[in-house]
C-alpha cells in the first residue's frame, strides 16, 4: 500500500477480523444500539486528550486555535447523524490502520473463543470492546472525514464504508484539523434523528466527558422543534474525578468506568479519593467485573490513565500499579509532576513511586472490604482476577499479607472449585492438636482431589487446601506461613501429624518399619538410581504407594511444570513410600520371582497417580500384562 497524496480514489479490504467483528457487532448489540454514541464520543473525547498532550511540546498543532469540544448534530433530511470533534485527527495511514484492522492485544483470543451463538458471543463482545465499529449497528454507510493536527489543509482523508468487506479512502481538502464521523442511518433508525433522544443518550453515557459536547439549540415552535443558530453544551463537561464523591451518581460512575476501561459491562467496585501530603493526587480506581483477553498477556495495556492537574498524560502507565493489579482501570491525576513528564521519567520517578505505594493500598483495602462485607461480590473478583492476584504474594513484600489475607483456596473440605476458603478460615476449623496449614499441588484440580496423598488426612478429617492453578507453586513458596502457621505440602519431607497422632499409632509405625526394613532395602536396591529412598508410611490406606519429594527438594509437580515450560531441570529422584498395609506390599514381601517388575510396577502407578508421566510407558504396559496373566483369577 503506498501513502499517495494524490486525490484518487482508493478500494481496500478490511482486515478477516473486522468483517467478522462487523457481523457479529450488527446483530448482536442491536437491542444495546445506542451505545455507538457513547462510544463514538469516547474516542473523540480521547483524540482532544491527545492533542493538548501532543501540543505541550508544539504548540503550532493548535493552529491557532486551542478550544477542544465534540459537536453532535443531525439532518433529518438526509437522515444522517454526524459527530465531529476538534481533536488531534488522524494521517491516511492511521485511517488505514486505525479504521481497516483491529490493533488490540488479545484479538487472537477473542476470535477462537467466538462460538456462532450470537446471544454468548454477544456477551465477549462486550469484553472485547467495541469502539467504532459500533457505529454500523445503526449505519448502513459511515463517511469519516478527518486531518491530522498540523497538517496542511490538502492533507485531509475521506474514509467510507457500508459496513461490508471493503471501506474507499481518498485524500481531500480539509481546513480544519480534527475528525468529522456521519452516519447514513438505517431504514428503522429515524428515531435518532431528534434533538431531544440524542441529548437523552448523551446525558445517560457521555455526561462524565470533559470536554463540551455541543448541539444546536431548539425551540418549540409551532407543533415542531426549530433549530436555532446557537450551540449549548449537553453534557457536565467537568472532570469526573475532580468532583466531591456526594456529587456524583452511581451511573455516572459506572459510565465513566466504560469510557476509561474501554468495557461494555458495569464495574464491580471502585475507589475514590484525593490524597493530600508529600505527593497530591486523585485517583479513581476501578475493578472490572470480568477479566479481560489480554490478562496474561506480556504486552497487554496496564489499565491507568495519568493526568497532571487534568491534563491527559498517557495511558497505559504501567508503572501506576504492580503487575498483579494489571486489571485494575482508571484515572491518576497528579497535582505535583511535571507536565513533560515521559515514560523514562517515570520510571525511575520517587514520585510515582509513592503514587503506586497508594494505589495499590487503595485497591488492597477495597478488595479486604469486599471480602469482609459482600462475600459474594468477592467470590466473583476471585473467580476473574485471584490467579492474578496470587502473583503478589512473590511479587509484593511489604503487602505480602495483606495479599495472603485475600487468597482463597479449594480444599477437602468441600472437594469443589466453586467452595473455597480463606487461609484465616482453614485456622479457624483446624482440628485439635493441628499445627500446619497442609495443601496439595497437582496441575489439575482433579489430580489434585484424588492425589494418594491426601489419604490419610481424608482418613483423620484433616482438612487440605487443593491448589491446581500453575502460580499457585510460586505462591506456597513464597508464603512459608500465615498467621505462624506453617503452610506444608502434604507431598513433601516426612509425614509428621503431631498431636493429630497418638503414642500407639507412632509405635506401630516403628516397629512396621523394621518388619519391613528387608523389603525396602530390597526395592531400592530394584529401582536403583531412580529413587532416592524407599520407606514405609502411613499417609496411604488405600494405595499402595506414592511418591514424595524429599523437605528442601522441589515437588514433584513444579519439576513437571518447569520442565513443560523448557527449562533445564536437575535430574531430581523422589523418594518411594509404601503402605505397609496394603495386600500388593505384603504380597511382595513374599514374591521371589518377578521382583524387579513388581517394584518398577508400583513406582510408575505412584507416578502416575500424582499426575506425572512414564518415562516407558510401553514396558508398564508389558509389565502389567505379564503380572495379569500370572494373576490366579
Ligand atoms: P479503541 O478506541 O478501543 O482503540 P476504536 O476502534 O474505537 O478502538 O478506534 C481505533 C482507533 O482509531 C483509536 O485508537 C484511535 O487511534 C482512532 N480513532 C478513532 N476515532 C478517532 C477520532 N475521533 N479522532 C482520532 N482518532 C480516532
Amino acid at each position: 500500500m503506498t501513502a499517495t497524496t494524490t486525490a484518487s480514489r482508493e478500494t481496500l479490504g478490511f482486515q478477516t477480523e473486522v468483517k467478522q467483528l462487523l457481523q457479529l457487532m450488527i446483530h448482536s448489540l442491536y437491542s444495546n444500539r445506542e451505545i455507538f454514541l457513547r462510544e463514538l464520543v469516547s474516542n473523540a473525547s480521547d483524540a482532544c486528550d491527545k492533542l493538548r498532550f501532543e501540543a505541550l511540546h508544539n504548540d503550532a498543532l493548535y493552529e491557532n486555535d486551542s478550544e477542544m469540544n465534540i459537536r453532535v448534530s443531525y439532518d433529518k433530511d438526509a437522515r444522517t447523524l454526524t459527530i465531529a470533534d476538534s481533536g488531534i485527527g488522524m494521517s491516511r495511514d492511521e485511517v488505514i490502520a486505525n479504521l481497516g484492522t483491529i490493533a488490540k492485544s488479545g484479538t487472537r483470543e477473542f476470535f477462537g473463543k467466538l462460538s456462532g451463538d450470537q446471544q454468548k458471543d454477544a456477551n465477549l463482545i462486550g469484553q472485547f470492546g467495541v469502539g467504532f465499529y459500533s457505529a454500523f449497528i445503526v449505519a448502513d454507510k459511515v463517511s469519516v472525514f478527518t486531518r491530522r493536527a498540523g497538517e496542511k489543509a490538502d492533507q485531509g482523508v475521506r474514509w467510507e464504508s457500508d459496513g461490508g468487506g471493503e471501506f474507499s479512502i481518498e485524500m481531500v481538502e480539509r481546513a480544519t484539523r480534527g475528525t468529522e464521523i456521519t452516519l447514513h442511518l438505517r431504514e428503522d433508525q429515524d428515531d435518532l434523528l431528534a434533538g431531544y433522544k440524542l441529548r437523552e443518550i448523551i446525558k445517560k453515557y457521555s455526561n462524565h466527558i470533559m470536554q463540551p459536547i455541543l448541539m444546536k439549540k431548539e425551540e418549540w415552535k409551532e407543533n415542531k422543534y426549530e433549530t436555532l443558530d446557537e450551540d449549548e453544551t449537553v453534557n457536565q463537561a467537568s472532570a469526573l474525578w475532580t468532583r466531591s464523591k456526594n456529587e456524583i451518581s452511581e451511573e455516572q460512575y459506572q459510565e465513566f468506568y466504560k469510557h476509561v476501561g474501554h468495557d461494555f459491562d458495569d464495574p464491580l467496585a471502585w475507589t475514590h479519593a484525593r490524597v493530600e501530603g508529600r505527593q497530591e493526587y486523585t485517583q479513581l480506581l476501578y475493578i472490572p467485573s470480568r477479566a479481560p483477553f489480554d490478562l496474561y498477556d506480556r504486552n497487554t495495556r496496564h489499565g491507568i490513565k495519568l493526568y497532571v492537574r487534568r491534563v491527559f498524560i498517557m495511558d497505559d502507565a504501567e508503572q501506576l500499579m504492580p503487575s498483579y493489579m494489571r486489571f485494575v482501570r482508571g484515572v491518576v491525576d497528579s497535582a505535583d509532576l511535571p507536565l513533560n513528564v515521559s515514560r523514562e521519567i517515570l520510571q525511575e520517578s520517587k514520585d510515582i513511586e509513592a503514587i503506586r505505594k497508594g494505589c495499590t493500598g487503595k485497591v488492597l483495602g477495597l478488595l479486604a472490604d469486599m471480602a469482609e462485607n459482600d462475600k459474594e461480590k468477592f467470590a466473583k473478583f476471585w473467580g476473574e482476577f485471584g490467579k492474578v492476584l496470587k502473583e503478589g504474594v512473590g511479587e509484593d513484600f511489604a503487602n505480602k499479607d495483606k495479599i495472603a489475607a485475600l487468597l482463597r483456596f479449594a480444599s477437602t473440605q468441600a472437594d469443589t472449585t466453586d467452595e473455597t476458603v480463606a487461609l484465616k478460615d482453614y485456622i479457624a476449623r483446624m482440628k485439635d492438636g493441628q499445627e500446619k496449614i497442609y495443601y496439595v499441588t497437582a496441575d489439575s484440580f482433579n489430580a489434585a482431589k484424588n492425589s494418594p496423598h491426601l489419604e490419610v488426612f481424608r482418613k483423620k478429617g484433616i482438612e487440605v487446601l487443593l491448589l491446581s492453578d500453575r502460580v499457585d507453586e510460586w505462591v506456597v513458596s513464597n508464603l512459608p506461613e500465615f498467621d505462624g502457621k506453617q503452610l506444608v505440602s502434604v507431598a513433601k519431607g516426612g509425614l509428621d501429624l503431631g498431636a493429630l497422632e497418638d503414642a500407639a499409632e507412632k509405635q506401630e509405625q516403628e516397629k512396621q518399619a523394621d518388619e519391613l526394613k528387608g523389603l525396602t532395602d530390597k526395592i531400592k536396591t530394584s529401582l536403583a538410581d531412580r529413587v532416592k529412598e524407599v520407606r514405609i508410611t502411613h499417609r496411604l490406606t488405600d494405595s499402595p504407594a506414592c511418591l514424595v519429594a524429599d523437605e528442601h527438594d522441589m515437588s514433584g509437580n513444579l519439576a513437571r511444570l518447569m520442565k513443560a515450560s523448557g527449562q533445564k531441570m536437575p535430574n531430581m529422584q523422589p523418594i518411594l513410600e509404601i503402605n505397609p498395609k496394603h495386600p500388593v506390599v505384603l504380597r511382595l514381601q513374599n514374591a521371589e520371582a518377578r521382583f524387579d517388575d513388581w517394584a518398577a510396577v508400583l513406582f510408575d502407578q505412584a507416578l502416575l497417580a500424582e499426575g506425572g508421566q512414564l518415562d516407558d510407558p510401553a514396558g508398564f504396559v508389558k509389565r502389567i500384562n505379564q503380572l495379569m496373566l500370572e494373576m490366579s483369577v
